[in-house]
């Protein structure tokens, strides 16, 4: 704890650089050479994993014992950056407003110093940098495919979070972010004049009509006590005053808790399309894409994750507490699915008393919060290995 107190300026730098160039997901070349070349004179081993920018960096205790992998995703989004910063985004319309650029600091320093300890260390520690966690089918998927989980045991993840307090540590067990599918559905209908219906076929009441009907699928199909939703973000049905639309393509959203409601929601939002289709005589087209699984954090090892961060009594830490579920989803959940895994968040709260929301042209975040994660996750570390 006391090496990373005396690293916190270079967290923070190393924050402030990446914040200042961000790359969006699948096109992170410049930022996974940057954390590359940190690591080149230390003594560990790189390997590259999956068909993105991804990599691991091995610890080798040289010691038996279990071996743990810990995880921070690199990429950005594709935002314009609104806030006055020194270290503002310099990439036109690419933005850190979810906050990776400070998992993956807070990781280095992190992970430099479990090299520095090493020999005080049993088993092994995997550092898993990972891009393109923003976009389907996410940058984890390809790095488990190509074994980056192979003789792991457990895995750690942290999000810095803005809506929760600064300097806190929020967990929760079992099922702990939604999953999530998307949809591109089209209908083709007939286009013509508008001053002749009878002529044409006209998608956008057949598009009007889906998604209205659309909302009886949370509504009316699934049981209360669970968790669903189900929005349309773009209905393309831009066109002129005197014309009657040939066709219109939507997209869509699906979040839930469990894997079966995720079954109940495509069926029928499925069938929806398909009644559409036979009411109004168009011709559908669907694209459904089930991605990110649910993230389901271990209980056992949250249980000892969490506790052995409130025995360290750090003073840095002011409150860790049960957040319950979070709305968002993460692509750590194919990790989580794969291997044991334990995803918890810490406080990124700004003093300003202002709303600062990730995915926002103004995502702002309390830099105290990579000297707390960098804490918390090598507290459960070192616990963890039996030092
Ligand atoms: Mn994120």
């Amino acid at each position: 704890m006391e090496k990373l107190r005396d690293a916190q300026p270079e967290m923070v730098k190393i924050r402030r650089h990446l914040h200042a160039h961000p790359e969006v997901s699948f096109h992170e070349k410049e930022t996974a050479k940057y954390i590359k070349d940190f690591y080149q004179d230390l003594d560990c081993k790189i390997t590259d994993f999956g068909d993105g920018y991804g990599f691991a960096v091995d610890i080798e205790s040289g010691r038996p014992g279990k071996n743990l992998a810990l995880r921070a995703d690199f990429d950005a989004l594709a935002i314009q950056e609104e806030n006055d910063l020194e270290f503002k985004s310099q990439n036109k319309g690419v933005m850190h407003a979810c906050g990776h650029d400070g998992h993956t600091a807070y990781m280095m320093v992190l992970a430099k110093t479990l090299i520095e300890l090493k020999d005080q260390l049993k088993g092994g520690i995997r550092i898993i940098h990972q891009p393109a966690e923003e976009v389907s089918p996410g940058g984890a998927k390809s790095m488990l495919a190509a074994g980056v989980l192979k003789g792991i045991d457990n895995v750690l993840g942290v999000h810095v979070m803005s809506s929760m307090p600064n300097r806190s540590i929020g967990y929760h067990l079992n099922e702990t972010q939604t999953g999530r599918s998307n949809f591109t559905i089209t209908f083709n209908g007939k286009g013509g004049h508008a001053s002749m219906p009878q002529l044409s076929n006209d998608a956008i009441v057949a598009g009007a009509y889906f998604v209205t009907a659309l909302q009886t699928v949370v509504s009316r199909r699934i049981d209360p006590f669970e968790t669903a939703s189900v929005t349309i973000g773009s209905f393309d049905g831009a066109g002129s005053y005197n014309a009657i639309k040939q066709s219109v393509t939507l997209k869509g959203d699906v979040r839930v808790m469990k894997e079966d409601t995720r079954q109940t929601v495509r069926e029928q939002i499925e069938k929806i399309a398909h009644g559409v289709e036979a009411m109004f005589g168009v011709k559908v087209d669907i694209d459904y894409d089930d991605n990110y699984p649910v993230l389901y954090n271990d209980p056992q090892l949250t249980k000892e994750t969490i506790k052995s961060i409130q025995d360290a009594n750090l003073p840095e830490i002011k409150q860790v507490f049960d957040c319950g579920p979070q709305d968002p989803s993460e692509d750590f959940a194919y990790f989580a699915q794969d291997t044991p895994s334990c995803f918890f968040y810490v406080g990124c709260q700004t003093s300003d008393g202002q709303n600062h929301p990730h995915h926002s042209p103004d995502f702002l975040m309390n830099e105290d919060c990579l000297l707390v994660a960098g804490e918390a996750v090598g507290t459960a570390a070192l616990s963890y290995l039996g030092v």
